[in-house]
């Protein structure tokens, strides 16, 4: 029964494979709780691609997210390999969610190795930037490229959300697992931004763990956890990790929040094996019902589901992803079981007192980090070539001696390998070479970018330029192993 007050627009999106049957479940208790919901349906995914749209996402679905800030989803698939991109990435990007909310916890009557440790945690993962970016490129017809962009703005702006969601959740703790330790600018960037805000939240402690850690201290003593927060690849790979430990994919929720829009979603995809055969598991999209009815305000309602799921699990109604195929509770007669639940409260199992969640606000300018003082030392110039180090490094020096810039070294996947080192580095066709500023370094003119690249041109193949550039006085650009 729906309750008689104004109903909150929600864009409902059935998606793929195991999609519509998981939605049909969180609808159906959704509308059972009497949450004040009116529900617009709205199609991505696969047979959006088929329409020709290669975004998979229509206009009208866009308009519909636009107007409502809010959109429940199934999984919707992605084609593997070249042509469209992911449906999930574009809605992530086009509506700024940056913030991905991962709760894992365990469930009553879903036993697991882990069963009676009492994992209870929450990754958030920063969603728009890093890898996501999806900016690829073929450097050689054998070597491909991939930028990882982290931005000192979307970090601060991730790891103050991970400390307002601990604060909302009245949680004690936040890790940050980083990659700092190989990747000081980007990793770094994260790890700078969580160690700056921590202050902010007296009552938290903070922590830093490096990601490689990180995984293997969840696998270990996940309950350590409370709320981790992380780049978007890590945060990914982590995450899935997190939700084996507490049952599997089946009972994962997410929440994509950004500032004007949050969509959400299982973390699990469109197990299109399962499709249409009442079978799977559809806890994970209910889940993330109940995460978009707090973000609505409706905590009772919430409550009230989360409370009936759990009383649903721990009296042994469970699906087939837990108790095989052959015996587990078709999706459907779980779903009435968990409808027919509500109003009970489990006595052995917590429901989180949540208060409302406070998005962190930041600088709008988009300089967001200001420098008195820039300047370029040097140009990295990379080459595809067949020759050898020493015979490209001889080369080069003979075609660009007498121009303002010379030859520092030349590396071969981030090891140098000119001038000679001794060490057995293996080189293919793609170089880096690094020409420093001779004299009076501050300005690199385009003259002198464009004279280099012609004299490289007469003999060598080059493909990609970056400047070398210090701000306020600190190295923009990372040495390689082997440079001094
Ligand atoms: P997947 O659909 O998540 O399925 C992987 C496995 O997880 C399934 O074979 C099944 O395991 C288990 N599983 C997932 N959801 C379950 C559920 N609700 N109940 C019970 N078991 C469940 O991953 P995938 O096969 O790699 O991806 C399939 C498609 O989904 C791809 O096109 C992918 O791009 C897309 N995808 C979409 C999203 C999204 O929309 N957010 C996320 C991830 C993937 P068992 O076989 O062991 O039973």
């Amino acid at each position: 029964m729906i309750e008689d007050r104004a109903r909150i627009p929600v864009t409902l999106i059935p998606g793929d494979g195991i999609g519509p049957e998981c939605i049909d479940a969180a609808r159906r208790i959704v509308e059972a709780a009497g949450a004040p919901i009116e529900w617009e349906s709205a199609d991505a995914g696969a047979e959006v691609f088929k329409k020709g749209i290669a975004s998979g996402v229509p206009q009208e679905t866009m308009d519909s997210i636009g107007r409502t800030k809010v959109a429940l989803k199934g999984p919707l698939e992605t084609p593997v390999g070249f042509g469209e991109k992911s449906a999930n990435v574009t809605l992530r990007k086009l509506f700024e969610t940056y913030a991905n909310v991962r709760p894992v916890r365990e469930m009553p009557g879903v036993n697991t190795p882990y069963s009676g440790r009492g994992i209870d945690l929450v990754v958030v993962r920063e969603n728009v930037e890093d890898l996501y970016a999806g900016i690829e490129y073929m450097q050689t017809p054998g070597v491909a490229q991939a930028l990882k962009l982290i931005s000192a703005k979307g970090s601060e702006r991730i790891a103050r959300f991970a400390f307002e969601y601990a604060r909302s959740e009245g949680r004690t703790k936040v890790a940050c697992a980083t990659k700092a330790n190989i990747l000081k600018f980007s990793e770094g960037e994260m790890k700078r931004a969580f160690e700056k805000v921590a202050p902010d939240y007296p009552e938290i402690e903070p922590w830093h763990v490096i990601v490689d850690n990180a995984a293997h201290q969840l696998v270990k003593r996940p309950e350590q956890f409370e709320v981790i927060v992380m780049t978007n690849m890590n945060g990914d790979i982590l995450s899935d990790e997190s939700s084996a430990l507490v049952g599997g994919l089946g009972f994962a929720p997410s929440a994509n929040v950004g500032n004007e829009v949050a969509i959400f979603e299982a973390v699990h995809g469109s197990a299109p094996k399962y499709a249409g055969k009442n079978v799977i598991n559809p806890t994970a999209v209910i889940l993330s019902a109940v995460l978009m009815l707090r973000s609505l305000g409706l905590f009772d309602h919430a409550s009230a589901i989360e409370h009936a799921i759990f009383v649903t699990l721990g009296s042994g109604v469970l699906t087939g992803d837990v108790l095989g195929y052959d015996r587990g509770t078709p999706t459907t007669e779980y779903t009435d079981a968990i409808i027919g639940n509500l109003g009970k409260r489990t006595e052995t199992w917590t429901v989180r007192d949540v208060k409302p969640l406070v998005l962190p606000k930041l600088d709008p300018d988009p300089d967001y980090v200001k420098t008195t003082s820039r300047s370029v030392v040097g140009l990295d110039v990379f080459v595809e070539s067949p020759l050898s180090a020493s015979e490209l490094g001889a080369s080069m020096m003979e075609l660009t001696h007498d121009t303002r810039l010379s030859l520092k070294m030349i590396s071969s996947r981030g090891t140098k390998v000119f001038p000679p080192t001794g060490a057995l580095t293996e080189t293919g066709d793609h170089f880096r070479c690094r020409f420093i500023i001779k004299e009076n370094p501050g300005d690199l003119p385009d003259e002198d970018v464009n004279q280099l690249l012609a004299r490289i041109s007469r003999r060598h193949r080059w493909m990609h330029i970056e400047k070398l550039q210090e701000f306020d006085g600190e190295l923009g650009f990372t040495r390689d192993q082997g440079e001094n």
